[in-house]
């Protein structure tokens, strides 16, 4: 790849994008910075939006930002990049010839049909509507998906005195990203705090009538309610790739470097994509690519992509730590929790659980034990999981 001496377009401004230029500058790269941010925000942090900004407004600050000569035009969205330049082309008309361009245009929220006046929650307004409903007279609140962000507006809700109702189509929803074992014991403090859980119940339609909504499930019943938010998980902003060529199947393919791959699997010259948005290969999957989206692997990607762009070795690829916040406790996530679960190992406050795969440690869920989760970090990585 040749190494980009002039202009770099950063086409996302969220993490992803405000860390990858910090780090560009950090390797000393001196050619000219240009940031295309959809939102009217300078880059903030997403996860308060679930839990701290729900309870009090304002509760979300901009990310600090120590990257110096950046030059950011927000509220202003990418339409196109073509590969040969590489040129990015924006809502304004503007074209924007340039040496490298990184994606980081992350996820928006997926929607149910029929629902387009249900909450959701992936932007600062997002959060600031639901909370000034929560903030409202306490009435019934239904949450269509049991995901992360369905679990942390039940933790709001009830707080604030809502009835709450978690519908999912899933059995134990979030098995597969906290494992069995810890996923049981979330949902646990969910229904001993008086959280209605109808899961392996598929929602058929939402309709709101007047000022109450009606959410009928494919059983029958049909639950009445003041409000519904949707958490029914992400879909990766690529639209504006869709003539690019790159490989959008489900995100933008890179190869580990980030390297944006094309539909015919060329790996795309100085097209780098990370964070939300990047289906990247990792070492726990053996090398089959997925889509993180958590904060920590968006970070760790605008890292990576910078030491490629700059011409420098990446570093090691660590399996990185993510973390959910239920009532007064906090889970968190190391690599994969697939293959064999152990018994659970109690902490001082809390316990661990972790995941052997071929007898080789590949993950780990600890909740209130973060010190346990440290010591596992270092077992992974010298287990050889990383690359
Ligand atoms: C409510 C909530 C709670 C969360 N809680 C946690 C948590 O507790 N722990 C955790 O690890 N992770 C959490 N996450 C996930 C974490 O916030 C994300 O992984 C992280 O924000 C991803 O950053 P990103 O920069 O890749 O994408 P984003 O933050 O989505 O930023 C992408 C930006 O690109 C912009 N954009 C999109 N299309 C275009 C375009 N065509 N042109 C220009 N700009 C465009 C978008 O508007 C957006 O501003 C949470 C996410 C949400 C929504």
């Amino acid at each position: 790849m040749k190494r980009p001496t002039g202009r770099v377009v950063i086409v996302g401004g969220g993490v992803a994008g405000l860390r990858v230029a910090e780090a560009l500058r950090g390797h000393g790269f001196s050619g000219e910075l240009l940031g295309i941010g959809a939102e009217e925000h300078a880059p903030y942090p997403r996860p308060p939006l679930s839990k701290a900004a729900l309870h009090k407004p304002g509760g979300v600050e901009v990310l600090t930002n120590s990257a110096t000569d950046v030059r950011w035009s927000f509220g202003t969205a990418a339409v196109d990049l073509d590969l040969a330049g590489p040129s990015v082309t924006l809502d304004d008309g503007r074209l924007i010839e340039s040496d490298a361009v990184v994606i980081a245009t992350g996820v928006r929220a997926r929607t149910l049909p029929g629902t387009a006046s249900a909450l959701s929650l992936r932007t600062v307004e997002d959060a600031e509507r639901v909370r000034a409903v929560l903030a409202g007279a306490p009435g019934h609140l239904v949450i269509i998906g049991a995901g992360f962000i369905g679990s942390e507006v039940a933790v709001a809700a009830r707080v604030r005195n809502w009835e709450v109702t978690v519908v999912d189509a899933q059995t134990t929803p979030l098995a597969a990203a906290l494992g069995p074992a810890v996923a049981q014991w979330l949902w646990e403090q969910h229904r001993a705090r008086g959280v209605h859980i109808r899961f392996s119940q598929p929602v058929r339609s939402a309709d709101k009538v007047g000022t109450r909504w009606h959410v009928s499930l494919d059983n029958g019943a049909v639950l009445e309610a003041d409000a519904v938010i949707t958490g029914l998980g992400a879909k990766p902003n690529t639209e504006w790739l869709g003539m690019s060529g790159l490989d959008v199947s489900d995100g933008v393919l890179t190869d580990a470097r980030r390297r944006a791959v094309t539909a015919d699997g060329t790996v795309a010259g100085n097209i780098m994509a990370i964070g939300d948005v990047a289906r990247t290969p990792s070492p726990l999957t053996g090398g089959r690519a997925i889509r993180w989206e958590h904060w920590t692997a968006a970070v760790a990607d605008a890292r990576r992509a910078a030491t490629v762009l700059v011409g420098l070795e990446p570093p090691p690829e660590l399996p990185t730590v993510f973390w959910t916040d239920v009532y007064q406790d906090r889970i968190q996530v190391l690599g994969l929790p697939r293959g064999t679960e152990s018994e659970p190992e109690p902490g001082p406050r809390g316990f661990c659980v972790r995941y052997d795969s071929a007898g080789i440690l590949s993950g780990a869920v600890a909740v209130n034990w973060p010190q346990r989760l440290a010591v596992l970090q270092r077992e992974i990585t010298r287990a050889g999981v990383a690359t």
